[in-house]
């Protein structure tokens, strides 16, 4: 049933066994100069380590730690140890860099095998992985993991749509591995290519690498014909692999024994009370050369309490909310892009993309939100195209609490990123 023996293991069980690997890792860590300097200055004794509450005595890591000592303030070891390299996608602000030994690359495919398997995925399975190869941990990650498990892998990398419809069908491609916002596009492209989605071979979607919402899940799920399980990692925590969901599709089992993680309220730095949402702060127990210890990683969620039906311990977090760096402030208001997601998303005569504006009218900052618009409902009377503008608007407004401009575009009309959707746009310099 499970992948691995540790997935079995008891909350006492895991409990103590991530004690005893915290207290490990504070000491491997002081072998950096960043932890040594730091934990000097705290009086930080790893001996004094007993229990996992004792995680809260260590001082923050923050993404602009990462910075400052780059590129190799938090190795512990001199760099001819280390065979792979990776480097953020740094959406926001200066990549950082992430080095790996041969026994972290170990365990992180590893750890990806397991994660693959938690939500049905078998030797026998043919792996296409669809992501970006290169600095992004989604292209080698998900790779290594694949073969380690077993399966026939197939390194197809982002974009062409056409190829990897070929691929697909001519490997009899069982499994993707595919960014959502993609999925949505290439859903609908393969339905304009011709194919019916249930004549193809695929059962398992493996979506990941940047927030979306339930409803998007159920969209590229109905769109494909597919059973959609959300990954969540990043690459400071080696890549995917550190978040899975299982069978159930209910939350994203945190691998803990591998992963230490808290939920911290961002002004205090205090824990939330169990169920609320609050910032994600991961430390690695295993990574030998290059630990992180409490890593405030921006990525806003929640544990979602009470045990899975699947039987496993490790604790569940609910998909990603938003980052504390995603957030809109207009008129006052904290607005996050997945906000808007989950209105349109939920909407039938929404199409597959949208992207979201800010601009300023008479000095005042305003969001507009473009919304792709499924050909069926793109009809020429303006009317109704209008009172369906107005609606999205109205729905907009009473989860945003502002009233957006609202524009319709016709279905594939907003550019399609390869990578990462970038769901915001700053315009208030260009058009103000
Ligand atoms: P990178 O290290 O550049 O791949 O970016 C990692 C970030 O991508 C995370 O901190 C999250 O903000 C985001 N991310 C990764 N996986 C997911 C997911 N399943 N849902 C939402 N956001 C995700
Ligand atoms: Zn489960």
């Amino acid at each position: 049933m499970y992948y691995d023996k540790v997935e079995s293991l008891e909350r006492d069980e895991i409990d103590a066994l991530q004690a005893d690997r915290l207290r490990k890792v504070v000491e491997t860590a002081m072998a950096s100069p960043f932890y040594k300097k730091k934990y000097a200055e705290a009086d930080i004794d790893p001996a004094s380590i007993k229990t996992v509450d004792d995680v809260r005595r260590l001082p923050f890591t923050t993404k602009n730690d990462l910075r400052n000592n780059y590129p190799d303030g938090f190795l512990t070891r001199p760099v001819e140890d280390f065979v792979r390299l990776h480097v953020s996608s740094g959406t926001t602000g200066t990549p950082t860099a992430v080095y790996y030994t041969q026994s972290d690359l170990d365990k992180w495919a590893d750890l990806m095998a397991r994660s693959m398997y938690c939500c049905g995925v078998r030797k026998s399975d043919v792996l296409q992985n669809m992501s970006g190869y290169g600095l992004f941990t989604g292209g080698l990650g998900i790779h290594y993991g694949s073969e380690r498990l077993g399966c026939l892998t197939i390194p197809a990398g982002a974009g062409n749509t056409k190829r990897q419809i070929k691929l697909i069908r001519d490997f009899n491609v069982s499994v993707m591995h595919i960014i959502p916002s993609f999925a949505l596009y290439f859903a609908q492209k393969v339905r304009d290519e011709g194919f019916e989605p249930k004549t193809m071979p695929w059962r398992i979607a493996l979506i990941g690498a940047e927030p979306h919402t339930e409803d998007t899940r159920k969209r590229i799920e109905e769109l494909m014909n597919i059973k959609a399980f959300n990954s969540y990692g990043m690459t400071e925590m080696n890549g995917p692999g550190v978040a899975f969901e299982c069978e159930h599709q209910n939350g994203m089992h945190i691998w803990e024994d591998s992963y230490l993680p808290e939920i911290i309220n961002p002004q205090t730095g205090e824990h939330v009370k169990e169920g609320e949402i609050g910032e994600l702060v991961m430390t690695t127990l295993t990574r030998e050369g290059m630990p992180l210890i409490r890593y405030r990683t921006r990525d806003l969620t929640r544990f979602i309490p009470g045990k899975c039906a699947c039987g496993r311990v490790h604790r569940r977090m609910d998909r990603i909310a938003g980052r504390a760096d995603d957030m809109l402030i207009i008129k006052g208001v904290n607005i996050y892009p997945m906000q808007i997601e989950k209105i349109l998303m939920a909407m039938p005569e929404v199409g597959q993309n949208y992207l979201i504006e800010l601009i300023r009218e008479k000095f005042i900052d305003q969001i507009r939100v473009k919304v792709e618009i499924k050909d069926e409902f793109f009809v020429e009377d303006m009317r109704v195209l209008q009172s369906l503008q107005k609606r999205i608007a109205a729905k907009l407004r009473d989860e945003i609490l502002v009233t957006p401009r609202v524009e319709l575009v016709m279905h594939n009309s907003i550019p399609k990123s390869e990578g990462k959707a970038q769901r915001v746009v700053d315009l208030r310099d260009v058009e103000g």
